[in-house]
Parts: C-alpha cells; structure tokens; sequence
C-alpha cells in the first residue's frame, strides 16, 4: 500500500508526529511517497537535510517538476495552487496512492474530483 504526504503544512508542521507515524506505517510495509510542491530550484538539500533531522524516512519523492506536467491548459484557472491540487491529484492517482496526507484546500479538492482518498492535515 502506498500513502502520499506532502511536506509544507503537513511533514514540517509536526516532524514528530509524522516522524512516529511513519515509522509504524513502514513497519507494516506501507511504502512512503512523498509529493511535494517544492521545486527543484528551492533545492533537493534542504528537503534532504529536514527529512533526516525530523528522521523522516520515505521510498520515493516527487518534486514539482515531477508531476507538474500532469495539468492540461484547461486547468490553467490563473492560480498556482489549484494547478499544483489537480497535479497532485493525478500523480496520486496514476501511481495508486491509497491516501494522500495534505494541508492544502485545493489539494484536498483536486482529490475529491480525481477520486483519491485524503486526509486533511
Ligand atoms: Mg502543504
């Protein structure tokens, strides 16, 4: 079973939490994903450096230029975050995340459309 989480609002605002809770889903063979709207240009080091400071394991991370192509131009609606929530969505659903873990609204209603389950973080 693979379970998505995003990091901005949801990993980082409570490292520990997520860092316990990861640790038993891991356990019981869950693979980690992580989809994150960070840019490659933000840099992957920070994102490294946090994740092992909060000791965050997970199996693969997607970064914004991962799935950004996801969005056709009908879902160019002028806002960055509804294009970022339908991408987010889409790769969900394309690698059959079971859950996905996100702090954003518009996250949270690409997921409703695209038919993925959330969690609200
Ligand atoms: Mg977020």
């Amino acid at each position: 079973m693979k379970i998505g989480f995003d990091i901005d609002g949801t990993l980082q605002s409570k490292p520990k939490f997520y860092s316990f809770l990861i640790k038993v889903l891991r356990y019981f063979n869950v693979e980690i994903i992580v989809i994150t709207g960070r840019s490659r240009f933000d840099g992957i080091g920070l994102t490294d450096f946090q994740m092992r400071t909060w000791d965050i394991r997970f199996d693969k991370i997607f970064l914004r230029e991962d799935y950004e192509n996801l969005v056709t131009e009908a879902d160019f609606a002028g806002n960055l975050d509804k294009q970022i929530g339908v991408a987010k969505a889409r790769l969900c659903k394309k690698l059959g995340v079971y859950l996905m873990v996100d702090d954003m609204e518009e996250v949270i209603e690409a997921c409703k459309t695209e038919g993925v389950r959330y969690w609200k973080a």
